[in-house]
């Protein structure tokens, strides 16, 4: 099936012809036709099966078709909300993409940056609106923009959105908009919070759900470290010097720790940045920018400022910390391995980690190779009282580096073996960087 075969329009077909894309997903091959009717949709979809095209293009077909290109005063018509900035800006690229033989305006506006450019923008007049709950509703308030003419209403990530405790804002946006409209609903995971939500936004619906190709755990090649925490900072150079990702994205629990994570880098020679809650705007988005464009290296990140973040064939992952909640971890290890690449994903487990890990194990119901004998466990454990039980027997089977990818013996048995260093290569001369 090709686009054409789904009824879009010409500069639509355009649009996509110029960014290569020939072929829908599966999710845009089924909610496209059920929207381009004019139903409402509730989509069970993670970030990386290609969404945002989903419902943005039937949505920029509808407002084509019915107004033209825009004569007269322009009113607000479809309405995105989704929880973190960058996604936002990350739809309203796309939509603009998509959109550019159209003359559909479109803009984006989101907190933590000053309002002026935002309400001018709204000024000028816009068809499409995203944007995050809390500066949506700050605008609103303003007076400076009204949801009354709304025909379009989409909630995406939703599940991220009650997480980041949005549910409020939402219902109040409800209550702005009108009730004879089209609204789409995505959501990666459908618990009951959500399902009661979906319940409030929706009318009569169709479901379109996508399981990713295999489950992330399966896609995704996943070594865990264990590594006392002072040790962490000369692993992770140790890593990129060895494995020489092209893109790598690190997580930090902490907003502090990506800043020394890049402190240490940086004295490596190694080109990172940081991005996370307390950097200004532009500056993540310079940031953010560099590493699409594989100017930086590694991208140091916290979970909430990752959330956005589409590269594709973003390399590597690690999980500098291990979350304590298993779901971050699948998350995160979401992040490479998108589309149909496979991807990697190291994580660095400290002692007070350990029980994360068999959390996060459960979870996936997979047991992830863990890797015990590096230079860097050498200064020991964090708490000497755990010595003996961090330091397995060299015989001991899941933890024997002789096991290596390029191994045939080690294929098919058992999850996938890594050593510290590069994959191909078995790690056995003392790093440079000790
Ligand atoms: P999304 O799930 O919307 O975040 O999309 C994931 C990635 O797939 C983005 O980089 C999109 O630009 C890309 N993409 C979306 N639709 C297609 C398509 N039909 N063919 C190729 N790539 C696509």
């Amino acid at each position: 099936m090709t686009f054409k075969d789904l009824g879009l329009i010409d500069p639509i077909l355009k649009a996509l012809a110029d960014k290569g894309y020939t072929h829908p997903t599966p999710i845009q091959q089924k909610a496209i036709p059920i929207l381009l009717k004019g139903k409402d949709l509730l989509g069970s979809a993670q970030t990386g099966t290609g969404k945002t095209a989903a419902f943005t293009i039937p949505i920029l077909q509808q407002i084509y078709t019915k107004v033209g290109s825009g004569k007269g005063a322009r009113k607000l018509k479809a309405l995105i909300i989704t929880p973190t900035r960058e996604l936002a800006i990350q739809i309203d690229d796309n939509i603009t993409e998509y959109g550019k033989y159209t003359g559909i305006k479109n803009t984006v506006i989101f907190g933590g940056v000053k309002q002026a450019s935002q309400v001018t923008a709204m000024r000028k007049g816009v068809d499409i609106l995203t944007a995050t709950p809390g500066r949506l509703l700050d605008l609103v308030k303003q007076g400076f923009i009204s949801l009354k003419d709304i025909e379009y209403l989409v909630l995406d990530e939703a599940d991220q959105m009650l997480d980041m405790g949005f549910i409020h804002d939402i219902k109040k946006v409800l209550k702005l908009v009108p009730h004879d409209r089209q609204s789409l609903f995505f959501s990666a995971t459908m618990p009951k919070a959500i399902v009661d939500l979906s319940k409030l936004i929706l009318g009569d619906f169709e479901k379109v759900s996508i399981a990713p190709e295999k489950p992330t755990a399966e896609r995704v090649d996943q070594t865990v470290y264990f590594v006392s925490k002072k040790s962490k900072a000369k692993l992770l150079k140790h890593l990129i010097e060895t494995e020489k990702p092209e893109t790598a994205l690190v997580f930090s629990r902490t907003k502090h720790g990506a800043n020394k994570i890049v402190k240490i880098l940086d004295k490596a020679g190694i080109n990172s940045a940081a991005i996370h809650g307390n950097k200004s705007q532009a500056a993540r988005q310079k940031a953010l920018g560099a590493f699409k464009d594989g100017k930086t290296q590694v991208l140091v990140a916290t979970d909430i400022a990752a959330r956005g973040i589409d590269v594709s064939e973003l390399e590597m992952v690690i999980q500098y910390d291990l979350p304590n909640v298993p779901e971050t971890y699948v998350h995160r290890i979401g992040r490479t391995g998108r589309a149909k690449a496979s991807g990697v994903a190291l994580g660095f487990c400290a002692e007070d980690e350990r029980p994360y890990l068999k959390d996060i194990e459960k979870l996936i119901k997979q047991k992830i190779h863990v890797v015990t004998e590096h230079p860097f466990l050498v200064d020991g454990p964090d708490d000497p009282s755990e010595a003996r039980e961090s330091r397995p027997p060299r015989s001991n089977n899941r933890n024997n580096n002789n096991r290596s990818r390029n191994n045939p013996q080690s294929r098919n048995n058992g999850p996938k073996k890594r050593t510290a260093g590069n994959p191909k290569k078995r790690f056995n001369s003392k790093p440079k960087s000790q």
